[in-house]
């Protein structure tokens, strides 16, 4: 029997009290540098994450939501244009889109819980214009199928990258398959800020002109206006934090793969659990382990108990898939989606997670199966 712990699922002090030297110099500084809005440290930071996944162009923007809506707009999507999503994601992969002034639609998961391309398929109608594939909790879709899929039918792609920073398939970074990407600097995010962030990614000069306009009042990077155009901007402060923590991010990945893999080789004599797959188990994937998120038998049984023993834990989004909310105008039945998001549970994994906690975790879900 281990002793007691308390493990909560994100701990948000922490965030900050860990750095709390570095962030508290790095604000110093950029505040005695009165280097607020648009200053050095976001160009450096736009910089530094378009080399990093490896894109022609980075802009830092308000939050990952306003980065899928300006690279929709961008594209040019127009009343009753469809765009195609997994049900699988966060309301705002869809709500995006019907702010750009599309109609998101929403269709089932494959077997690897990510969006299926064959369901894609099957919802291409007239008025479908795109893809909008979420690479979900830090793992990347099988990107090759979704293009072929989209070149076949000309299809215009934007990944909702919010979870992925540095995930891969085949060796290319999640963000740089489609026409645009958006990332997540949310502050529980893999790579988190203090606040609000994001970063919309694009390897096409017109499409980066054009979200450069629209997210700064509709101005060139010369200053001069081009079109309407609204402020959605990432704050420099965020920005030069955000260059901090880039500075270990290869660590984080790492640390986050590690605890998946001793989550992995604890868990999986478990038949009561449904895993994912381990960072090691497949060549064309590396995963960043945003979350870890295993399908459990009795999930509420087991959420309660580990609450009992003070490890937080989480169910995702309301424990619906976007089509389950009714209240949003959906009226249709995806039966893998809907059997995911009835057994789901995320368990801790981040930076402040020691092998112990993790072992302390394992402990306490094989004890709950176990002393049936
Ligand atoms: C966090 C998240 C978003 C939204 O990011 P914000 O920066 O909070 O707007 C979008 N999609 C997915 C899959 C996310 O996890």
């Amino acid at each position: 029997m281990s002793t007691s712990r308390k493990i909560p699922f994100f701990d948000y002090p922490k965030l900050f009290l860990d750095q709390k030297e570095e962030l508290t110099k790095v604000f110093e500084e950029v505040g005695s540098r009165g280097a607020y809005i648009m200053q050095q440290d976001l160009v450096n930071f736009e910089k530094r994450l378009s080399g990093y996944i490896n894109s022609n162009y980075a802009i830092g923007v308000g939050n990952a939501t306003d980065g899928l809506e300006l690279a929709w707009l961008a594209i040019g999507l127009k009343k009753g244009d469809e765009v195609i999503i997994s049900s699988h994601t966060m309301v705002a992969t869809a709500s995006a889109i019907v702010t750009a002034g599309g109609t998101p639609v929403p269709v089932d998961i494959g077997d690897d819980n990510l969006i299926d391309p064959e369901a894609i398929l099957s919802a291409i109608t007239k008025n479908t214009v795109g893809i909008s594939p979420t690479q979900l909790n830090g793992r990347t879709c099988k990107m090759d199928l979704i293009l072929d899929i989209a070149k076949k039918h000309g299809l215009k792609v934007v990944e909702d990258s919010a979870q992925a920073l540095g995930s891969k398939y085949k060796g290319k970074n999640a963000g740089t398959f489609g026409d645009a990407a958006s990332f997540s600097f949310f502050p529980a995010k893999v790579l988190g800020c203090f606040g609000d962030g994001g970063g919309v990614v694009t390897n096409d000069k017109e499409i980066y002109e054009k979200i450069f306009q629209l997210h700064d009042h509709g101005r060139d990077t010369h200053g001069e206006i081009k079109s309407w155009g609204r402020n959605s901007r990432l704050d420099n402060l965020q920005a030069a934090f955000l260059n901090k923590k880039f500075e270990t991010y290869d660590e984080v990945i790492l640390r986050r793969r590690e605890i998946a893999n001793i989550y992995d080789s604890r868990l999986s004599i478990l038949e009561e659990l449904t895993l994912p797959p381990a960072p090691s188990i497949d060549t064309d994937h590396f995963d960043v382990y945003q979350n870890y998120e295993f399908q459990a038998k009795n999930r509420n049984g087991l959420r309660d108990s580990l609450l009992k023993n003070g490890i937080g834990t989480l169910i995702q989004w309301g424990g619906k898939g976007i089509h389950q909310w009714e209240v949003l105008g959906f009226n249709v039945r995806l039966p893998r989606t809907e059997k995911f998001f009835d057994n789901c549970l995320m368990i801790p994994i981040n930076m402040f997670i020691t092998d112990e906690d993790a072992h302390y975790v394992c402990d306490k879900i094989i004890e709950f199966y176990r002393s049936k």
